[in-house]
């Protein structure tokens, strides 16, 4: 049976293997799909094209984008967006602009709290445009400041944590728009993480596309609890490991096989979204 890992991170973002790693990995456990979903990133999914290719890999470009609804975190993936699509460069481009603030902002705070972490040390570390608190921790771990990840974050980084600086994001409707617009669909990540249950209504009502049912981090009971959800809404059903290679313990790609069919659903949504667009009746 084809089977498909559709949240993957490269360390385009907080991932830490490169597009030829993921690829590599992806070919050695047999998968027929697969999608890259960096944080407010799609630089790349070019490279990840090109190999996808070369391995006879269904590529699935994408990107995991930040939003809220009345208080709610909500990560929207935008599937099969052209990557060249000037709104959608534009918005990434300022998303990425507020995470590297951000990481000025988290240094500031641990300075304050004497923790002498250098901004730059986090920027050298994480190579990117889309630097997040992972690299903060990683780049506390190796200046011998904390002993693990999981310190960083329960000491400073998590939510209420004295370094945590909170994201600006963009409107769950903004960020469905924006998918859209640039030819994609939008897909609710990981719901059983988020708690955003009470809020997919309003979502469906923006355009949602999907749900992802499946994730390295939801249980049977809450995968089972999405897919009826999907059933009721009409929704595509999407999974993923969300797989961040070495940065949170052992890599999590092949844990989560989803079944061709719903990337032939996904692809099959999408062409008839970008012929209606290119043909408006
Ligand atoms: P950011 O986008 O900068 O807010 O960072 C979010 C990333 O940090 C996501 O990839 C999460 O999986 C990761 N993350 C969030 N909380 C923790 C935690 N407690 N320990 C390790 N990683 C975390
Ligand atoms: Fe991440
Ligand atoms: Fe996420
Ligand atoms: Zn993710």
């Amino acid at each position: 049976m084809k089977f498909a890992d559709l949240h993957l991170h490269t360390n385009f973002s907080d991932g830490t293997f490169t597009p030829e790693e993921l690829a590599g990995h992806a070919v050695r456990l047999g998968f027929a799909a697969l999608a890259l979903t960096d944080h407010d990133s799609v630089e790349g999914c070019a490279q990840m094209a090109e190999l996808c290719k070369a391995a006879g890999i269904t590529f699935i470009s994408g990107a995991e984008l930040t939003a809220e609804h009345d208080d709610v975190e909500i990560h929207l993936l935008g599937y099969l967006v052209d990557i060249q699509n000037r709104k959608l460069l534009t918005e990434i481009a300022k998303f990425q602009a507020v995470r590297q603030n951000r990481i000025r902002e988290m240094v500031a705070k641990l300075n304050a709290l004497n923790i002498p972490l250098e901004a730059e040390s986090v920027f050298a570390l994480a190579n990117c445009k889309s630097p997040g608190r992972p690299h903060v921790a990683r780049a506390l771990v190796k200046a011998g400041l904390v002993a693990n990840s999981d310190e960083a974050f329960g000491r400073f980084l998590k939510k209420n944590r004295p370094a945590w600086v909170p994201k600006a994001k963009m409107s769950a409707r903004e960020g469905i728009e924006l998918v859209h617009q640039a030819g994609g669909l939008a897909i609710m990540a990981h719901p059983g993480l988020n708690r955003t249950d009470d809020v997919i209504p309003a979502m469906v009502d923006a355009g949602l596309d999907g749900i992802e049912c499946f994730h390295s981090k939801h249980s049977t009971m809450m995968s089972e609890r999405y897919l009826e959800i999907a059933d009721k809404y009409h929704l595509l059903i999407t999974g993923g490991s969300d797989c961040h290679g070495f940065s949170k313990g052992k890599p999590l790609i092949g844990t989560i096989k989803l079944p061709y069919e719903h990337v032939e659903k996904l692809m099959s949504k999408a062409g008839s979204r970008r012929s209606r667009m290119e043909n408006p009746q």
